[in-house]
């Protein structure tokens, strides 16, 4: 029997639609370097119908891609609602990558136009040369054009191109919601970066997960301060989820230092954040010094790489409560979050806290071990995580990469456990474990043990050649301003807390820990510096 109801697509109109009018007063603030600027939903969606319009007068037809280069402000919101609801495909280009890699994305995602923030042109402009097919660059902000001198592209002013334009557009909703709306590339973190289309149905449900009581819990009385990059997995889906929910939106622009992140945060009062644990990590140590008022933010969900708990209890020295999510760029990326179940309290509820989280409805998940067997879901008995579901990528873009799929399962290259109430623990990436003399050794959770030494600013854990063991873990930590802690005192307290045999011989300090364009600490270099021979080690007896 065929159901009886409508079948009226999930799109991103949809979302323009009822964000920009029913949630028409709430805001978009951007920081300024001074202080901060604001516009309403109303507002942002009057400019993003005039940026649909100055686009369609570009050529930018059916699913044509639009790139943007830019950092987290209104205009880039503005493109966010504008390129997927005039039915073309939203390209979000990350601005720290290599000129190269760069250069791979943008010319493998096919992108026509690109929208630029006048301060990082110059990084464009570097790769300009290599796309030809890039016929428009249209720039926001104060530029030194002079940077793209030569290149084939018509370059336009953002404001320019919108000026004259109507404040209305035709928001087109797609024939088949599983068109693609956007798209993002892994960060490449473990190999070179892949391109995730994430379809109108699949921003819409996630959207919806977004703003679950169990999700984010993000509503019309919040104010998200948005520091994932909105190159990272569509900033986590948070501007879409803004405008099914009507929470406002507190924009950092450039400036991701801890000092204006905190004036940031005093100023515009966000009541709720997201970030990979490195941007965390930074302002607390800030904060540790200069104590400021984070009173208005009443959660933090850190995610990305493995929240340690020390990070957790340290921020809530400051009256932030961080909330642990696990995901990736291929899974939306919402697939865990980690809220204690009711009713548990203290010391228990950290046994939840510091977990992946529990899994969504929407995201199936088993656990397979070496042999291709699936394996109980006991708590104690570790896999490579595999997942499905409607916001879970079932293939690449022109990239079919067959070793990452398992049977329609996604493999996530994650490896850990699940309790039988859902609560998934991640001990490594497949590409990170440490096997020594046969036996895993976990290179989270000798990090996440370090990082609770109060000397100890970051550290990271890699597995490094050796003659006896075949492989043994390599410690390296930069120490907190002001400590001279040493690889002995390391040891001993590493010692009460995991197993002996997992105690890494072999230590570097170094000044800072690698890290990749989204700021996850990069085990690749840390492993090529060691076979060059480029750290200075020191090996306990
Ligand atoms: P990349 O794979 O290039 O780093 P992603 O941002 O998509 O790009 O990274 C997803 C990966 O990040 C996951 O597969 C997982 O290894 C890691 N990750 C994300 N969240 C967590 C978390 N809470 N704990 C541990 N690892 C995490």
């Amino acid at each position: 029997m065929r159901s009886t109801m409508q079948e009226t697509p999930l799109s991103i109109a949809t979302l323009v639609r009822y964000g920009t009018s029913v949630h028409g007063s709430s805001e978009v603030v951007t920081w300024t370097g001074e202080g901060a600027r604001s516009a309403t939903y109303a507002e942002v969606g009057r400019r993003a119908a005039r940026l649909a319009h100055a686009l369609r007068a570009l050529g930018v037809r059916g699913d044509d891609r639009v790139g943007t280069f830019m950092w987290n402000n209104q205009e880039h919101l503005e493109a966010y609602l504008a390129v997927p609801a005039m039915g073309a495909v939203l390209h979000p280009l990350n601005i720290r990558l290599f000129p190269d890699q760069l250069a791979f994305i943008a010319d493998h995602g096919g992108d026509k136009v690109v929208l630029v923030d006048g301060s990082v042109l110059p990084l464009l402009a570097k790769v300009l040369g290599q796309l030809p097919q890039v016929q428009h660059v249209v720039v926001n902000g104060p530029a030194d054009l002079s940077v793209l001198e030569g290149t084939s592209a018509t370059v336009h002013a953002y404001e320019d191109l919108l000026d004259g334009q109507p404040d209305e557009f035709d928001w087109v909703d797609p024939d088949d919601e599983t068109d693609a709306a956007a798209m993002c590339y892994t960060s490449g973190t473990t190999g070179n970066p892949k391109g995730v289309a994430y379809s109108h149905r699949s921003i819409y449900l996630h959207s919806m997960q977004v703003c679950m009581s169990d999700g984010f819990a993000m509503g019309q009385r919040d104010r998200v301060l948005l520091i994932v990059p909105m190159f990272h997995v569509l900033a986590w889906g948070t501007p879409y989820a803004a405008m099914m929910s009507g929470a406002s939106l507190v924009m950092p622009d450039r400036f991701l230092t801890p000092e204006p992140l905190a004036d940031l945060i005093e100023t515009a009062k966000p009541t709720l954040a997201g970030g990979v644990p490195t941007v965390w990590t930074a302002l607390l140590a800030y904060l540790d010094q200069t104590p400021r008022d984070m009173s208005s933010l009443r959660d933090v969900v850190v995610g990305g790489s493995a929240c340690p708990r020390s990070l957790m209890e340290g921020l809530e020295r400051h009256g932030v409560h961080v909330t642990h999510a696990w995901g990736m760029t291929e899974t939306s990326p919402l697939g865990s979050i980690s809220r204690e179940p009711g009713g548990v309290e203290g010391e228990d509820a950290w046994r939840y806290r510091i977990t992946q989280g529990r899994l969504a409805a929407s995201v199936q998940a088993r656990l397979v071990g070496p042999d291709g067997s699936v394996v109980p879901r006991d708590g104690t008995a570790v896999g490579e995580l595999e997942v499905r579901g409607p916001w879970i990528t079932g293939s690449y873009v022109r990239d079919d990469d067959p070793a990452k799929f398992d049977d329609g399962w996604l493999r996530t290259g994650d490896v850990g456990s699940i309790t039988p109430d859902g609560f998934l623990t991640l001990t490594d990436r497949s590409k990170d474990v440490i096997k020594s003399g046969g036996e895993w050794i976990s290179s989270v959770a000798l990090e996440n043990a370090l990082m609770a030494h109060p000397a100890v600013a970051e550290a990271s854990v890699v597995g490094v050649p050796d003659e006896k063991w075949g492989e043994r873990p390599l410690a390296t930590v930069v120490r907190r301003e002001g400590t001279e802690v040493g690889a002995d005192e390391l040891r001993a307290f590493l010692a009460v807390r995991v197993a002996q045999w997992q105690l890494p011989e072999r230590w570097s300090f170094v000044d800072e820990v690698p890290k990749t364009s989204v700021g996850k600490f990069d085990k690749k270099v840390i492993r090529r510096q060691y076979a060059d021979g480029a750290l200075d080690v020191q090996t306990l007896p």
